[in-house]
This record gives C-alpha cells, sequence and structure tokens, in this order.
C-alpha cells in the first residue's frame, strides 16, 4: 500500500511514528491585508519549519499531516521543500473549511450556483487525489472535512456530501475538523453516504470533556482525534488528558489519534509567534502523567505508529471486530 506525501507515494511501512494533525504554515483568508504585520520570506518560514521538524526526528517522530484546508494557505511546495531538507514525511489534505471560516471566496461560489456547487467541490477532490495538484502533482493523503456548529447548513450539508462522493470515488480517508460536538452526528451521516467508519478521524473530539461522548465515536467505528494537547484556551490539559486515559483504559486505544493541531508558523500574525508551535508537548508533557496512570509506553508507541498505518491502508479497526 502506497500512502502520498508531498514528495511523492511512500510505502506504509515508512510512515513510522505519525503525527496525524500539525500545520506548517496558516494563512487565513485576507492575511496579506494586513499591512502591519511582519513580513515573512518563504526561506524564513522554511527554515522555522525545518528547526520545528528536526526536534519532533529527533524526538523518534518520521511524518505528520498537515490537515490544513485549502483555502487556509494550503502550501504544497513549502511542505516538498521542507520534506527534502529534513528527510522527513509531510502528508497533506484536500479540502475546503467549515462556513465560519471559508471566506467569501466559496460562499459566494455557492450562492451563484447552489445547483452545481457540490458537484464542483467534490470533482476539485477528485482531482486533487487522482491527478494530484501542484506542479509537481503530488497527491493529498486525506480529504478534509471541516464542519462547525451548524452542519445542516446548506454549505455544510453539501460539504459532507462532496466529502463523502470524493471519498467513495477513491478511497481517500476523510479527517473531520469539529468544533467538539456533532461529531457522533456526522461519523453517523458518512457512513448513511457510505464511508467506512475506521476512515473517518472525528477530529478536535477532545474539546468536548463528555465521556460519553468520546464512548459514541468510538463505538461507531470512527477514530477518535485528541488532537489538540496544549490548546488550553479550548480546553485544559487536565480535561483531556482524563479523557484520553479513560478511552485507554476502556480498551480503545486502537481508535484514538494524538497530536497537538500546532502551527510552526504563519503569514500575516493571526496569533503571537511560538503560541502553540510545540508538536513535542504530547510526548514530553503528557505521556508522563499518563505513564503514572498505567498506560504503557507501547500502547502510547502504538498509537503514534499502528493507527496511522491503519487509518491510511484503510484496514478495519481490530477493538470493533470489523469495519462499518
Ligand atoms: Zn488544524
Amino acid at each position: 500500500m502506497q500512502i502520498q506525501t508531498a514528495n511523492g507515494p511512500i510505502s506504509a511501512s515508512a510512515l513510522g511514528a505519525t503525527l496525524m494533525h500539525e500545520h506548517l504554515v496558516m494563512a487565513l483568508a485576507g492575511w496579506d491585508s494586513d499591512t502591519s504585520a511582519p513580513v515573512r520570506t518563504t526561506e524564513d518560514l522554511v527554515q522555522r519549519c525545518v528547526d520545528r521538524i528536526e526536534e519532533l526526528k529527533a524526538g523518534g517522530f518520521s511524518s505528520l499531516l498537515d490537515p490544513l484546508p485549502n483555502d487556509l494557505g494550503r502550501d504544497i511546495e513549502l511542505y516538498a521543500e521542507v520534506s527534502a531538507r529534513t528527510g522527513f514525511n509531510i502528508l497533506f489534505a484536500t479540502g475546503i473549511y467549515n462556513e465560519h471560516f471559508a471566506g467569501p471566496y466559496w460562499r459566494f461560489k455557492l450562492a451563484w450556483d447552489p445547483a452545481g456547487w457540490e458537484e464542483y467541490v467534490a470533482s476539485m477532490y477528485v482531482r486533487e487525489l487522482t491527478e494530484g495538484v501542484g506542479p509537481s502533482k503530488v497527491k493529498p493523503a486525506v480529504i478534509k472535512l471541516a464542519i462547525g456548529r451548524n452542519p445542516e447548513s446548506e454549505f455544510e450539508s453539501k460539504l459532507i456530501k462532496a466529502a463523502a462522493t470524493a471519498a467513495n470515488a477513491t478511497g481517500a480517508p476523510i479527517v473531520a475538523h469539529t468544533e467538539g460536538v456533532g461529531g457522533d452526528l456526522l461519523l453517523d451521516k458518512l457512513k448513511a453516504l457510505g464511508v467506512p467508519a475506521h476512515h473517518v478521524i472525528i477530529g478536535h473530539s477532545c474539546g468536548s470533556p463528555d465521556k460519553a461522548y468520546h464512548r459514541r465515536i468510538v463505538e461507531g467505528g470512527g477514530y477518535i482525534g485528541f488532537d489538540r494537547f496544549g490548546i488550553n484556551m479550548i480546553q485544559r490539559d487536565e480535561v483531556r488528558t482524563d479523557g484520553l486515559c479513560s478511552l485507554l483504559q476502556d480498551g480503545y486505544a486502537q481508535q484514538v489519534i494524538v497530536s497537538h493541531d500546532c502551527a510552526f508558523c504563519q503569514r500575516g500574525q493571526m496569533i503571537p509567534d511560538d503560541l502553540h508551535s510545540d508538536a513535542m508537548h504530547f510526548t514530553r508533557n503528557i505521556a508522563p502523567r499518563l505513564r503514572e496512570r498505567g498506560i504503557s509506553q507501547s500502547m502510547l508507541d502504538s498509537i503514534f505508529k499502528d493507527n496511522p498505518r491503519r487509518y491510511f491502508c484503510n484496514e478495519s479497526n481490530p477493538t470493533i471486530g470489523g469495519g462499518i
């Protein structure tokens, strides 16, 4: 089985320990209108990313997935350059962001052509996944599906269907952005549209402290994202750690995805530099707390090595005895 990266396909066995939700560079639509923000050259951005990734290599990681949507500053050439300089695998996504953050472009396009929009978006995803994108025609590894707090809106219900159509046409897995609510319902919708549950990550589920909510996602067969370690303004790490510990103790380690949602650097100045760029935080600060609570290091290693490989290879989930 081959996995797509910013520098072409690799074998699944080459993935190694993988962080499944980090961002090299973010650029929210409109960033270039902020003329007071510091000017950052591409070389500056590349060097910052290289420095961060050298830390990850030293910490035993060899790959990361940057699931940035196309309209949040996805920069495939930068990923390829950083990957070439570090020998680190960088996987990326196709997808557009949720209604709130998608910016005017996609909302305008929907208002202009409501009947054709869903098909247009699905076709774009399929073309990127099958033909590649950018000058080197590299292919995304996943479909990013970003849902806000109103997935029943026209924009987001069409986004969900477009992602499912592209997933069914190509076999690509889906990683979902959620606001920590409604991920269980989103998983049900995707399953009803024909997407296997074990090919879906319900991202940012750690935004909810509700263990019954977490349970519904894993019992539904999906992967659950505890992928914002270190973002205490959304949820305190103590709550995240406790929720994760419960899932691991209850036998769901094979369905857990752990990451940080870091931004190594940015265009414009959305957030202070280095506010959240330490993708070794879990390994350094959270893993010891879990070990104190009886979680083995081999279980933590398996979360970073085996779960990503199983997800990308479309293997059914051993926890639930088969795919749904
Ligand atoms: Zn993210």
